[in-house]
């Protein structure tokens, strides 16, 4: 029998693929976990079904309950997807400067949409602060309750990585795995798999790859929460040691400017055929800066978060590109072929 169980089943074991150039260009071998192989198309279908199970088993969501979360996007897309997939009605609250693709793919899902302007987490109505509010109000109105996912401070998320992300590449290398990098959102993926894969490998190195605009490149480098710059990535960045980060230490911390990032995504589109989101271009970068690091020979793996179509407007698009002084791929500016 080859059936999956049910629509949950299909979300995680994705594959680990080779990255060619990355890896013909360090010495080492460089991975890619394939999380935008998921059915929502990204690592947070993870999270979204690691937060709602946990709710379920804690009894905190109930049939008729309502699912409420602010997100940069992809969250939300798994929140509703598992969400409607077992019978919850989903609301996801996103600052309104997140790609068009993203709204779309949560609408599309069937999750109602609020959308907020993009304040700091200062503010009252910042997305995560409105959402939590939200989820109070509708708890009191709706008959079966409501939750907030919270995937920021929830460890829920960090588990399911612990649980489902580390051994799935502990297995896919043979055990081979010398260190791991990637950026953080909520600090879900880093910190579970780091402590997953540090639980059958002590000295495994784990490093953080972080966006420019972030804070956690000099918490991790210098001790001190400082944010520089800004960054194009979506989903990625943060300011604050989240509840999922709590713990958490690092062998290496490598902050990417995103015209590093633009070179690897683009590099993985003309060496592998990936067309990926920005925040993979952040962590093929980071696991190149390992890779540097800790010499020829080694195998470093890091997450292809989600697929380039996401951003098609934004990423793949020459004038934007243009107008935030980015590098433009060549075969975004090409004639199409005519017969003469
Ligand atoms: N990449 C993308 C595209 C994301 O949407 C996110 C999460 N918002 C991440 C990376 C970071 O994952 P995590 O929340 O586990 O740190």
């Amino acid at each position: 029998m080859q059936i999956k169980r049910d629509f949950a089943d299909t979300i995680g074991n994705t594959p680990l693929i080779r990255l060619r150039g990355a890896s013909e260009r360090t010495g080492c071998e460089i991975l890619g976990k394939a999380e935008f192989l998921n059915p929502g198309q990204s690592v947070k279908d993870r999270a979204a079904l690691g937060i709602i199970r946990d709710a379920i088993g804690r009894g905190q969501l109930r049939p008729g309950g309502v699912i409420v979360e602010g997100t940069a996007g992809n969250t939300g897309i798994g929140l509703a997807l598992v969400g409607a997939s077992m019978g919850f009605r989903t609301v996801i609250v996103i600052p309104e400067t997140q790609s068009q693709e993203k709204k779309d793919m949560i609408r599309i899902a069937g999750a109602e949409l609020v959308e907020v302007p993009a304040v700091p987490y200062r503010n009252p109505n910042n997305y995560v602060r409105y959402s939590e509010r939200l989820a109070q109000a509708l708890d009191r109105q709706v008959p079966g309750g409501a939750i907030w996912a919270n995937q920021f401070d929830n460890v829920a998320n960090r588990q399911v990585h612990v649980d489902t992300t580390a051994p799935e590449i502990w297995e896919q290398t043979g055990g081979a795995v010398d260190g791991f990098v990637c950026a953080v959102g909520t600090g879900g993926t880093l910190a579970g798999v780091a402590e997953g894969l540090r639980a059958r490998k002590p000295d495994v190195k784990i490093g953080i790859a972080d966006p420019d605009g972030s804070a956690l490149y000099h918490h991790y480098a210098h001790g001190e929460l400082k944010a520089e710059g800004s960054s194009i990535t979506e989903g990625i960045g943060q300011g604050r040691i989240t509840r999922n980060l709590e713990g958490l230490e690092l062998d290496f911390a490598y902050n990417i400017p995103d015209t590093e990032a633009m070179e690897r995504l683009n590099e993985m589109l003309s060496d592998e055929g990936l067309a990926m989101g920005t925040s993979s271009g952040i962590n093929v970068a980071g696991a190149e800066r390992l890779a540097r690091d800790m010499g020829r020979g080694h195998t470093i793996v890091t997450v292809l978060c989600d697929y380039g179509t996401r951003y098609s407007a934004k990423l793949y698009d020459a004038g934007f590109l243009r107008a935030k002084n980015l590098p433009v791929p060549g075969f975004l500016e090409r004639e199409p072929m005519q017969v003469p």
